[in-house]
């Protein structure tokens, strides 16, 4: 860059150029996760308007809308399936938005350091997750919206692959997703010897304890307690082979970034049921509001969560199976 003698002025203490930068670009990963939490819910209210208006085939079960040709396509199974992706994914991390912009005010308004501190730590930790799974989860829920429109998806007019076309920058500026990994694994989790998972997983089981008694939370909370540990136990297994092997952090920390992601999105996704139930049982007037908060949840956890499975296994079969074959060998 050429600034043609220009005049620079210092803004920020000597030599802490890094650190007053990353107070920029943390700012910045926070406002792209909010990017792509943007691209799932545009792409969610489109395709969900199409769905109930574009009629094709017939439902499994017999007609919904008998005295036209067709039913709307909201009918199918499989539509319904990227329909509630979409808006498990939008109100899951809007949820998780408002959370870290709640503790950027706890940092800001903190009467003592200790709270200070505390906010900070967990917004650190939650910074790479948002950034990450906000913008792969949004790019997700774009190309969903894509394919409710079938071929009308792909026509410009519409503006469906206009938002899968801008949602794929996402996951790569302001770091890159395999950037934003490193960043969770190796220097939040792994460099902090895991304190920061460990506030933040206290919080959770501190969550599912206050909801014990409750009945109808116990499908979200035995899924998110038993979540909740083996987050830790997989944790100190990737820590373990790390110190054998340091390739094992950037084999397992793509993987990591995205359980942890469906974890988080879990235990929010929890709160919001406990609301729902707790809103409905005084009889309110939008009671259809709260029960499509309880069955979303219902969805999330058992259709999306169970992904939890296959990243677990993948991020524990370790480093070898990336690295064996020589860098010039990938061509053969
Ligand atoms: C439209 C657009 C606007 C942009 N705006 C700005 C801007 O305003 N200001 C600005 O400063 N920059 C901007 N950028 C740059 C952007 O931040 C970078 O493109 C981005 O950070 C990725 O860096 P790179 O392109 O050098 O890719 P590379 O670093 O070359 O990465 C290439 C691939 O390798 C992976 N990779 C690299 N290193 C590792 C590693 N150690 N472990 C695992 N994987 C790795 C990456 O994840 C990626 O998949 C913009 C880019 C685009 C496309």
């Amino acid at each position: 860059m050429n600034f043609d003698s220009a005049t620079g002025y210092l803004i920020g203490p000597p030599n802490k150029g890094l650190n007053c930068m990353f107070t920029f670009m943390n700012t910045a990963r926070i406002g792209t996760a909010l990017q792509g939490l943007s691209h799932t819910e545009w792409g969610f209210q489109n395709s969900l308007a199409y769905a109930r208006d574009r009629l094709q085939m017939r439902a499994l079960s017999g007609p919904k809308n008998p005295d036209k040709a067709a039913d709307p396509i909201i009918v199918h199974p499989a539509v319904r399936s990227m329909l509630l992706t979409q808006k498990a994914f939008a109100e899951g991390g809007r949820a998780l938005i408002y959370f870290a912009a709640q503790q950027v005010d706890r940092s800001k308004l903190a009467k003592t350091a200790e709270e200070k501190q505390e906010a900070e730590d967990l917004l650190s930790l939650l910074t790479p997750i948002a950034k990450a799974f906000l913008t792969e989860t949004g790019l997700e829920s774009a190309s969903h919206g894509v394919q409710v429109f079938g071929g009308h998806g792909y026509i410009a007019e519409w503006g469906m692959e206009q938002n899968l076309r801008d949602a794929r920058i996402a996951t790569i500026y302001e770091g890159t997703t395999q950037v934003q990994a490193l960043d969770l694994l190796g220097r939040k989790v792994l460099m902090s010897q895991g304190e920061l998972l460990k506030r933040f997983t206290k919080i959770i089981h501190k969550f599912c304890q206050s909801q014990a008694d409750s009945e109808p939370m116990q499908p979200y909370v035995s899924a998110l307690t038993r979540l909740n540990k083996e987050w830790g136990d997989v944790t100190l297994q990737i820590g373990m082979k790390a110190m054998k092997n340091r390739e094992e952090v950037g084999a397992a920390s793509v993987e990591y970034l995205m359980y942890s992601g469906y974890i988080t999105l879990a235990w929010l996704w929890a709160r919001q049921a406990e609301v729902a139930l707790r809103k409905l049982a005084e009889n309110p007037s939008d009671a259809d509001f709260y029960h499509a908060k309880l069955k979303t949840a219902r969805f999330y956890f058992e259709r999306l969560l169970p992904r939890t499975r296959t990243l677990v296994e993948v991020m524990l079969s370790g480093a070898d199976n990336l690295m064996e074959l020589d860098s010039e060998h990938f061509a053969f």
